[in-house]
Order: C-alpha cells, then structure tokens, then sequence
C-alpha cells in the first residue's frame, strides 16, 4: 500500500467518511495547486494551538491539524448519515489549502522574515494561488511603521492586511462562497 493510502485508511479508522475525503481532497489540491509535490502526511481533527486558527501545520510531523468545530454539519441532519456533502466542504477545503501552502514551503526549503505568513515565500504563494482561484487580490510582505512611539504594520489598502494573509484564502472570499453547497 503506498504512503497515501495508508494515511487515508488510518483517517478512515480514526475519522470517518470526512477522514477519508480529506485526505482526497488534499490529493486533489496537490495536482492542482502544488504541481502533485507535496509530501503527503497525516492530517487530524482536534483543536489548534490556543484555538487561534481553523488549521494548523506541524512541521516537525508533517501534520495538518484542521479544527475539529469544522467537523459540524452546516445544517441539522436527523436520520441519515453524516458524511462530507453535509459540511461545508468549501470551507474546510480553504483552510487545507492554507495549510498546504505552509507544507509546501516547509517542504522547499522553508522561510525567512517576519512570521510564517509576514515573508516573502508564503506571499509569493497567495499572489501565485490566488492567481489560480481567479481571486482578484495582491499581496505583499508588510513592513512596520511607528505611530505614537508604537510599532504599527504599514499595510496598503490595495494589498492584503496581515489578518487576510494569514487567513488566505478564506478571508478573501466573497461572503457568499461558503453558504453556495458543494
Ligand atoms: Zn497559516
């Protein structure tokens, strides 16, 4: 068996139907984003770090983390069986790409500069992605200004701020997107 479908199989043990379709989904990002490149690694439900993002990404372990409120059916569904058209795959879709983006560059020789979205790597991967996603958006690596004795980002209102970069692309999409069902 390869290293994908033991990944996927172990999913499907611990997480269900939506384990299994993740782990699809993320090979179907990888052709289409990620040139079929990335290195396939686990990816879990549980909580993040300080509940601070809906996924996460641990380089040690080449883990996705995605958080498991996104496990919730967006609607009540009495009497059948939960299973991945019932979440609203978009969204979780979004936060995998994030976080693919964050293994990939790990994965190529890894980042420089402020944070791991505040660097040019990661915002050469939104200019790049977006580009793809038919987003029309531009980023930039944000530097600093000081304003009152305090440090405060120098962000440009045609440019993506800190939160949206760190947050791409779900906080750039149209509010819509994620209520259409897939
Ligand atoms: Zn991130």
């Amino acid at each position: 068996m390869s290293a994908f479908a033991e990944l996927k199989n172990e999913a499907a043990n611990a997480f269900g139907e939506l384990g299994a379709w993740v782990h699809d989904e993320w090979k179907r990002l990888n052709d289409a984003f990620f040139y079929g490149e990335n290195i396939a690694g686990a990816i879990i439900w549980k909580e993040t770090p300080e509940n601070r993002s809906l996924g996460y990404y641990d380089r040690a372990g080449n883990l996705i983390v995605l958080h498991k409120t996104l496990m919730r059916p967006i609607y009540p569904v009495t009497g059948l069986t939960w299973g991945p058209r019932r979440f609203n795959t978009r969204k979780i879709s979004d936060v995998l790409l994030h976080e693919m983006i964050h293994q990939r560059i790990h994965q190529t020789g890894g980042w420089m500069g402020e944070n791991s979205h505040n660097n040019t790597r990661f915002v050469n991967e939104v200019n790049r992605i977006a580009n793809l996603l038919c987003l029309n958006l531009k980023a930039k690596v944000i530097g600093s200004k000081t304003r009152q004795d305090q440090k405060i980002p120098a962000e440009e209102s045609e440019c993506l701020s800190l939160k949206e970069l760190s947050h791409f692309p779900y906080f750039t999409r149209s509010p819509s997107y994620y209520y259409e069902l897939s």
